[in-house]
């Protein structure tokens, strides 16, 4: 072989065809293999097609492969899958386009909010059901699409379920057999020849198929036999009081007196992941030398893409694998290895009061259906264990399954989308589930307060629409287009950037001192908004000193010493660095006035209050504040810089709700302010 790199060029190409050959074994022995024809046969016959079958069987990554196998989907058209979290949508593609062996963003591709990877060549693509719902705004028959795969539709995210609402009047409309006295119905969306027939099909992961079967009309139902070892359960005597520790001590446990395999924990969200993670690196040296092999790897949606795939590959040998996943790893992505599973019990779920207003992210119980799932992991390739670290009387008083989110979150978000796709009834949509009128009425007097609906509950030019178009909360995006009025976007972008992220503050609990110390250059008199603005700058304007000194290639480097030492948590601040960039375009895009307020902060808290007005709150004689919309009493969270000074007024951006009600992110703002500049409000409480 006339070749310079003959001494690598053989090794590497064996390795990669034995790679190949591994994946195409995997793919045969997947229990879905065997059943390729017969689902391609009841595509073909069914309009609407549902697909149950048990986590692993390989729907996700191996259905659409059978369909684009199948040819179908000719002319240039796409088969899109809709995943309710942005970490499946992002692993599963890269998944896919291994297995058949093209080049990521080819073939195979992924869109999520802030990350596209497809192109004109795109065939398969992985996608969040928030993103497939915007694509509609721009194309509302979704016309590149020739099936649509509803995936994870028994999560019922608030976003499946107006998907598939909305995708019902897409294949009315885009269906050949439709009579005109039909698509009448709709008028909003006429029937259009020009568009081939839609596919859709909904896939799930709980047995029951019969609410999706109802909703589609009797829709066909087939279901794919999985495979499951048993799976023994453990459930501890007594409740525990901190299950943080106690899953430490799981792992622990498992890790010396228990066979090899590898540990899946489950953990409510990054704070408690990153937290268990230093515990267990702290722990691990005092351990017998032989005992080390550990190796951890965390999953959740704020790590960066590079990283999530981590958790697919094996231990080195003699080495433990131990996965700290959120909800993650219930049914939405299978990670290889699993043998064991610590299951605390709790989950976090958004929670709405519209009789407050407020919607708050809690931690509660999972349901019994989602322990099942959960156990279930710890069986897919021979019998398991799991640990319920909580006593069995208390699964028994589990509810059976998860409230759709619909009934629990603030419709502000999916009512704007609606009313921007032509849908101004939005008591009259077709949803499977109806959120309660009291939400519905709740949201669109949020949404009239900002301004994006008109007196007559249409979407108002240009704010409404402008609202829109952004991949925001509401709040957000509105608080974006004041900002280019009030000359401080560039401020608010770094905010609603930062906003949008975990905390970037890294608080060890054993170095809460030091950690205090650290930031507290950073700190703003003012609140909390200011100071994520002075950490961002500090950090910017550190990096471009340096990376002028010593290049690109080493400010990564640079970027994590200097979080590390001012106690900044990279990970957050990298992610927020990258979302920032993002509506960064979005906004430039939509011709908003890029300025910046320079040091007149004033000016900025004053677009704070116009912005966030709805979330207000004053002090009380006892100290405790009362949000003025609600009437609720909440206290400043500990870790505001707020927290002792207590300012008279505040706005606030996040309500927390554990033993007491706290709120977070809060700046200082002049009561007077509210009332001069959000009157459509204040003048009207008055
Ligand atoms: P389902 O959607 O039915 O739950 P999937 O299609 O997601 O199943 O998974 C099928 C198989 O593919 C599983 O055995 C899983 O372990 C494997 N798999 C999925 N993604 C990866 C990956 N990134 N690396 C290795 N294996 C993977
Ligand atoms: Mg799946």
């Amino acid at each position: 072989m006339p070749s310079v790199h003959r001494g690598n060029f053989p090794n590497r190409q064996t390795q990669f065809s034995a790679r190949r050959q591994k994946i195409m074994q995997q793919k045969k022995s997947l229990p879905i293999a065997s059943v390729e024809k017969r689902l391609v046969k009841e595509v073909r016959k069914n309009d609407v097609l549902i697909i149950v079958g048990e986590t692993g069987s390989g729907k996700t990554t191996q259905i659409p492969q059978f369909l684009l196998d199948a040819g179908l989907c000719r002319d240039g058209r796409v088969i899109g899958i809709t995943q309710p979290r942005r970490v499946a949508a992002v692993t599963v593609a890269k998944r896919v386009a291994e297995e058949c062996g093209v080049e990521l963003g080819q073939k195979v591709g992924y869109s999520v909010r802030f990350d596209d990877t497809t192109s004109g060549s795109t065939r398969i693509k992985y996608m969040t059901d928030g993103l497939l719902l915007r694509e509609a705004l721009l194309d509302p028959y979704l016309s590149k699409y020739s099936v649509i795969i509803v995936d994870e539709a028994h999560e019922r995210t608030v976003h499946t379920d107006v998907l598939m609402g909305l995708l019902k009047k897409v294949q009315l409309a885009r269906s050949s057999s439709v009579t005109d006295g039909q698509s009448g119905r709709f008028h909003k969306m006429p029937r259009h020849e020009k568009y081939a027939p839609l596919k859709l099909i909904i896939m799930s992961a709980s047995l029951d198929a019969r609410a999706f079967s109802e909703y589609f009309g009797g829709a066909k139902a087939v279901h794919i036999q999985g495979r499951q070892f048993p799976v023994d359960i453990f459930y501890t005597r007594i409740a525990e009081t901190d299950y943080l520790d106690a899953s430490l001590i799981t792992i622990f446990q498992i890790h010396l007196e228990e066979g090899p395999g590898d540990i899946l924990v489950f953990l409510t969200g990054q704070e408690e992941i990153e937290s268990v993670e230093r515990l267990i690196n702290e722990k691990l040296p005092q351990l017998p030398q032989e005992n080390q092999k550990l190796l951890i790897v965390p999953i959740f949606a704020a790590l960066p893409s590079e990283q999530q795939m981590r958790v697919f590959a094996p231990a080195p040998s003699g080495f433990r694998k131990v996965i700290l996943a959120t909800n993650i790893a219930e049914t939405s992505v299978t990670i290889p290895g699993i043998k064991y599973v610590i299951d605390p019990g709790f989950v976090k779920a958004r929670s709405y009061d519209p009789g407050k207003g407020m919607e708050s992210l809690i931690i509660v119980p999972t349901s019994k259906s989602q322990a099942l799932q959960r156990s279930g992991r710890a069986g897919r390739e021979g019998p398991g264990k799991c640990f319920r670290l909580y006593p069995e009387k208390e699964f028994d008083k589990l509810e059976d399954s998860t409230m759709p989110e619909i009934k629990r979150c603030n419709l502000s978000n999916v009512i704007l989308q609606l009313k921007a796709l032509g849908v101004d009834d939005i008591l009259g949509f077709d949803f499977i589930e109806k959120p309660s009128r009291a939400a519905i009425t709740k949201s669109l007097e949020e949404l009239f307060l900002l301004g994006a609906l008109t007196d007559e509950c249409l979407l108002s030019d240009p704010v409404g629409h402008q609202m829109a178009r952004l991949p925001l909360d509401p709040i957000y995006s509105k608080a974006l287009i004041l900002a280019s009025e009030f000359n401080c976007l560039e401020e608010m972008l770094i905010t609603v950037a930062l906003l949008s992220v975990e905390s970037i503050f890294y608080t060890p609990r054993d170095k809460l001192e030091e950690a205090r110390t650290a930031t507290k250059c950073f700190s703003s008199p003012e609140g909390d908004h200011i100071t994520l603005i002075n950490v961002y700058r500090a950090c910017n304007d550190f990096l471009e000193k340096r990376s002028m000194e010593m290049g690109i290639a080493k400010t990564e480097k640079v970027f994590r010493k200097w979080c590390k030492e001012n106690y900044i948590n990279s990970r957050s601040l990298r992610h927020a660095r990258d979302i920032h960039k993002q509506i960064k375009g979005h906004v430039e895009q939509m011709g908003l006035n890029l300025s910046s307020c320079g040091d007149d902060m004033l000016q900025f808290r004053r677009c704070l209050a116009a912005s966030f007005f709805l979330n207000a709150a004053v002090k009380q004689p006892e100290g405790t504040y009362r949000a003025l919309a609600s009437g609720q009493v909440v206290q400043i969270h500990p870790s505001s810089v707020l927290f002792r000074k207590k300012p008279e007024c505040v706005i606030f951006n996040e309500l927390v709700q554990t033993n007491n009600k706290y709120v977070r992110n809060l700046t200082r703002v002049d009561y007077l302010w509210l009332t001069e500049l959000a009157p459509q409000y204040y003048a009207m409480q008055n």
